[in-house]
């Protein structure tokens, strides 16, 4: 098969579809592989690296579409990307059609098999094509939120891991599953006071028995909510209800009584965000204050860190994209119903019940 991979055009998208070790590994089973110029070089994959790893370099997005058999991205095809797809290819990346009618719409018409990472199940259950951004913002989550408890960034000038004779910092985490635990592992790493909580107690358990006594669970309800956030100096939302916006734990009133110069990362934005006060961010300005509270609500942490994101990445979507590149997109959907699960869009129609369901498309 010939495998296609355009630089991504989104704004401030750095990621890119395949590595070269990813290349190598479809060169190996006798694919061909065709990377457009300069698509990784801002993340330090160089287009040698690529040639390296057994691919043909070319220089525009347009032969790209025109050549591949199916196109491997990052992020949901542009408008201009939609209208290169052609009959019958295959695209491989992130979608989120739900809320985007258009793209969905352009998807239809161009006749293209669409699978998206973000709805690809896995054996155990969860999403593991999301999975790794999660755990990439759940580390950044406590790298983010010591840094703005810096007093020049308007924090409340606690170092978050402490020295020895003056206490660590304590971090309230909002929410156990991979944002949270994420968080966790870091915020221990770096000697903070950790209390987590969620309504899974399975979770909690499964927390308690790694970390013992070097962390706090709590069962997650409105008082033990508000008893945490109250007594935290950092606090970070990683809660999830699946399909749903994420629930307003804290409110606006808890964030007034919250320590000041305390700060918020809230992760779970990109549904919505756990804070009543939250309203999505940038990497150019990630943070606004409301109460004496720095508010840190960046919609696509792992953007700013592209090379490791796209790594990630890659160890999640090489094992599907090399079954569609060796079987075919029929074969492998027959044979692993969790990538089947992915598609979205087929040779004209939606063929995903909630992306039909939520725009009232014909399923
Ligand atoms: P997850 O499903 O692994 O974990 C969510 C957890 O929240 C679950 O354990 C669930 O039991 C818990 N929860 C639900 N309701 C709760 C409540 N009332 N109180 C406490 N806990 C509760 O999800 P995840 O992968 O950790 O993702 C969390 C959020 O982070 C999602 O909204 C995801 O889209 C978002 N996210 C954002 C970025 C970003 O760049 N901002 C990046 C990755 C993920």
């Amino acid at each position: 098969m010939l495998i296609g991979v355009p630089k991504e055009i989104k704004n401030h998208e750095y990621r890119v579809g395949l590595t070269p070790a990813s290349v190598r590994e479809l060169c190996l089973r006798g694919h061909k592989v065709i990377v457009q110029s300069d698509a990784g070089t801002a993340i330090g994959l160089l287009d040698t690296d690529y040639q390296a790893a057994g691919a043909e370099m070319v220089a525009g997005a347009a032969e790209i579409f025109k050549r591949a058999d199916m196109i491997v991205k990052v992020k949901e095809p542009q408008p201009v990307e939609c209208a290169m797809l052609r009959p019958g290819q295959i695209l491989y990346t992130y979608l989120h059609l739900a809320p985007d009618p258009e793209q969905t719409k352009a998807l239809i018409a161009s006749g293209a098999i669409c699978f998206a990472y973000e709805t690809i199940t896995g054996p155990g259950g969860g999403l593991p094509l999301l999975a790794p951004m999660s755990e990439v913002a759940g580390r950044m989550s406590i790298q983010a939120g010591a840094a703005h408890l810096e007093k020049s960034k308007g924090g409340m000038a606690l170092l978050l891991g402490g020295v020895p004779g003056v206490a660590p910092g304590h971090v309230v985490i909002l929410g156990a599953g991979v944002v949270g635990t994420s968080a966790l592992q870091v915020a221990v790493g770096v000697g903070a006071r950790v209390t987590i909580l969620d309504k899974n107690i399975d979770r909690l358990r499964h927390l308690d028995l790694i970390y013992g006594n070097r962390i706090s669970t709590l069962y997650s309800n409105a008082q033990t909510v508000e008893d945490s956030v109250l007594a935290a100096d950092l606090v970070i939302g990683g809660v999830l209800i699946p399909g749903a916006a994420a629930p307003k734990l804290v409110t606006r009133d808890m964030i007034k009584k919250m320590k000041p110069g305390a700060v918020v990362v809230d992760v779970a934005i990109d549904q919505g965000g756990c804070f009543e006060t939250s309203h999505a961010t940038t990497h150019a300005e990630p943070t606004y204050i409301v109460d004496h509270v720095v508010h840190y609500c960046v919609a696509n942490m792992p953007g700013a860190v592209a090379r490791t994101s796209t790594f990630a990445l890659n160890n999640a979507t090489i094992r599907h994209a090399l079954a569609l590149a060796d079987k075919g997109w029929k074969l492998a959907c027959k044979e692993d119903v969790h990538l089947k699960n992915g598609l979205n869009v087929c040779q004209g129609k939606v063929t995903y019940e909630a992306v039909a369901r939520e725009l009232g498309i014909e399923y």
